[in-house]
């Protein structure tokens, strides 16, 4: 954190900050579209942070400006019903404090100040680690004694009740729970978690396509019945209760595109588990085979992918070969890929990237470079 950071609260509010709540944005190494559908993700926390200084405020009133949208702030009262405001990116703040009163927690006032260097909208969940961060500042100053699990489940809450985002609870957990060098074995039916650590040479290396994202939400809302469907007519209440041979056994009952999204789902989850056993063992031939089966079911079953990310995969991992393990990452129809190389490699996907990408899809991609981050940290300053 910089000393800018802390003068700049200080100019706005007159005042020292009482303490810095952090928390990361995220990369999916495996298990796409599993979350809703109670199976296993394996994300890893980014060291691309969210940050927020705070200090309580005697008066019932929420201030918050953030240094990534300089000029704007939010302001509103503890006390009258919580709506959405004028600014878009203050609704997360309102969000945050609508979950908490409803669960009946009595919030302090508070100024605020958001810094991040998590790109937003590009899949590495912006909005998870504010809802965590804000969270975490909230649980400080108002002493609710909430674990990061429960933080992480407010902020899921946040975007499915106020925000009007029907996301699963990977995002938010990882954010919260996260340990540095490690991905997160996350089972969601039960929400129990395994850190599982990252061999150190190894990069995360994620390629934004920056392709234009459309009509996601209502694709995603179909997918998601088209999953709620399958499993019904299994008999099972989700997805993760299902296995192959069920699926076999009802694919006449289905219709085709209810057999693929629940063919992805479930040869999903059994490759995430793969995916945990191929990393600890460093076993670079089974991750890369992982991955590319990951990103084709996703391309063929559940049809997320689009032709510029899928090019980008191909484009990444023909630049690998045998040293690098690619796949298409988050929520889809555009978004990033990943890439898990040696550090010494990742020139040769930024190389190709530059090559190829553009020449072929008229987009200009960004390479991020990441390592695996902490999850949520809340320090407070002596007076
Ligand atoms: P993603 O989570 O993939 O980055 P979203 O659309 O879900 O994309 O969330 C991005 C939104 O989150 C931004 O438009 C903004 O409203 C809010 N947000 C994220 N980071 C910040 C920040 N540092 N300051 C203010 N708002 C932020
Ligand atoms: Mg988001």
């Amino acid at each position: 954190m910089s000393q800018a950071f802390i003068n700049t609260f200080q100019q706005l509010y007159a005042a020292q900050p009482e303490g810095l709540s952090s928390a990361p944005g995220r990369v999916n190494l495996i298990g796409e579209f599993t979350d809703y559908n109670l199976g296993y993700v394996f994300p890893a926390a980014l060291n691309f942070r969210t940050q927020v200084l705070f200090r309580a405020r005697t008066d019932q009133q929420i201030v918050v400006h953030s240094q990534n949208y300089p000029g704007e702030s939010d302001r509103f009262s503890l006390q009258a019903p919580m709506t959405p405001g004028p600014s878009q990116w203050g609704n997360y703040i309102r969000a945050m404090v609508y979950v908490l009163q409803q669960a009946g927690f009595t919030l302090t006032g508070a100024d605020l100040l958001i810094d991040s260097d998590v790109p937003q909208g590009a899949g590495l969940s912006s909005s998870a680690a504010l809802e965590v961060a804000i969270g975490g500042a909230f649980n400080q100053l108002s002493g609710l004694a909430l674990t990061p699990a429960q933080i992480a489940l407010f902020g899921q809450q946040a975007e499915n009740q106020f925000m009007n985002c029907q996301c699963g609870i990977m995002d938010q957990m990882i954010s919260a729970q996260a340990t540095a060098g490690h991905a997160l074995l996350l089972d969601c039916a039960t929400l129990a978690t395994r850190a599982v650590a990252i061999p150190p040479e190894l990069a995360l290396v994620i390629v934004n396509s920056n392709y234009p994202r459309k009509l996601v939400d209502s694709e995603y809302n179909g997918r998601r019945q088209d999953c709620e469907q399958a499993a019904a007519i299994m008999g099972v209440s989700t997805l993760r209760d299902a296995s192959m041979d069920l699926l076999q056994q009802h694919k006449n009952a289905m219709t085709a595109q209810q057999y693929k999204r629940a063919h992805h789902v479930i040869s999903e989850n059994a490759r995430v588990l793969a995916t945990v056993d191929a990393l600890q063992q460093s076993d670079m031939t089974q991750l890369r085979l992982l991955m590319q089966a990951s990103h084709q079911s996703l391309r063929d079953d559940f049809e997320v992918t689009v032709p510029a990310t899928d090019g980008l995969v191909e484009i990444c991992q023909t630049a690998l070969g045998s040293k690098g393990a690619v796949r298409m990452t988050g929520g889809g129809f555009g978004g990033a890929i990943i890439c898990l190389c040696a550090q010494q490699d990742v020139v040769l996907v930024e190389q190709a990237v530059a090559a190829h990408y553009q020449a072929r899809f008229g987009l200009k991609a960004d390479v991020y470079v990441c390592q695996a981050g902490a999850g949520l940290t809340v320090q407070t300053f002596a007076a």
